[in-house]
């Protein structure tokens, strides 16, 4: 198996959105950062675009249209948080098509890891509604991808970004082929995600929300990952581990108040790299959010040496609100 894989791709650059705090910088902090660290041995990628099939597999033709359509006029808003330029349709499309081909080359067994530093971001994306900075749900797209096109039988999404990932919630809701397991500060925007919200139908308790009071730090976050997710989702067996790694739970990050150090983010890695060892399955991260640059960079350096080295996470003792969400997600499922 060869080196992991980081997939990158000069569009995430033209996605303009003037003053707004994700903007292409991020970006350019995240390469300077692995560009002086010699890419900690992964390989870059260039992501290719999405296959429009696959993207429709997620997102209605009118979604698509209305993006492609923002951008052929030069720009425009879709909401005040959501903002898109001339560059932003075909970054969109490449943001989604990295997450996908990184699904491809792993269910391939090229690498045991992969990360695409790719913007703009894309958990907060509906099927039809481009919002919180999210055009295309870029995770969602991959993952429905290696469903429905790749052999595997059951993706596990976690989302550590602060923010839920309600897009990713409500596209897989009623189905049990994802297992998703977001861990994010409440209250906070886009207010969805409580404790009950658990999935419906098929999808009955296929969707695990872990709210943390503002402020949390690293022992709640892992305490949740170590008792609760990693449990959950050793019970799922998936084919395929996927991260919606967004860094905004950072005690730097402007937009929340959550906690975690820079080191909090390998160890968040590391447990999705054991998570995915434990079931035989290879594990890829998305970019999601993540707003103070520098510790941003500092925090996907981290994240890249967790996904790769693997090995075993820092244990912590569980919390009460730790024992009040094994209560609720144990209804579901066995944790061990
Ligand atoms: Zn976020």
């Amino acid at each position: 198996m060869g080196s992991p894989l980081l997939f990158r791709h000069p569009s995430s650059l033209e996605h303009e959105t003037g003053a707004h705090p994700e903007g292409s910088g991020r970006i350019e902090a995240i390469e300077a950062e692995l560009a002086a660290r010699d890419w900690l041995g992964w390989e870059p990628r260039e992501a290719p675009a999405v296959d429009l099939g696959v993207l429709r597999a997620v997102h209605p033709d009118a979604h698509i249209e209305a993006v492609r359509a923002v951008s052929q006029r030069g720009g425009g808003a879709f909401d005040p948080d959501t903002v898109a330029s001339a560059g932003s349709y075909v970054a969109a499309l490449h943001a989604a098509g990295g997450a996908c081909a990184m699904a491809e080359a792993l269910l391939a067994g090229d690498a045991g890891a992969g990360f695409c530093a790719l913007r703009p971001p894309g958990h907060h994306a509906e099927p039809a509604q481009a919002m919180g900075f999210c055009l295309f749900n870029n995770v969602a797209v991959a993952a429905r991808h290696a469903l429905d096109s790749l052999g595997a039988r059951r993706v596990f999404v976690l989302d550590w970004d602060v923010h839920h990932g309600n897009g990713t919630n409500d596209i897989f809701h009623a189905s049990d082929e994802l297992l998703f397991a977001s861990i994010h500060q409440s209250p906070l925007y886009p207010g969805t995600g409580p404790l009950s919200d658990t999935g419906s139908g098929r999808g009955e308790g296929y969707t695990i929300n872990l709210p943390v009071a503002p402020g949390s730090g690293e022992q709640s976050w892992l305490a949740l990952v170590e008792h609760v997710v990693a449990p959950a989702a050793a019970a799922f067996e998936p084919d395929l581990v996927l991260a919606s790694a967004g860094f905004d739970a950072h005690r730097a990050d402007p937009l929340a108040t959550c906690r975690l150090e820079t080191s909090s983010f390998g160890e968040l890695a590391r447990h999705a790299r054991a998570i995915a060892d434990a079931a035989g399955a290879p594990v890829g991260a998305v970019l999601e959010g993540g707003y103070d640059v520098d510790a941003l960079a500092a925090s996907v350096a981290a994240t890249l040496e967790g996904l790769a080295e693997g090995g075993a996470p820092r244990a912590v003792e569980p919390d009460a609100a730790t024992e009040r969400a094994r209560q609720a997600v144990g209804r579901f499922w066995a944790l061990a």
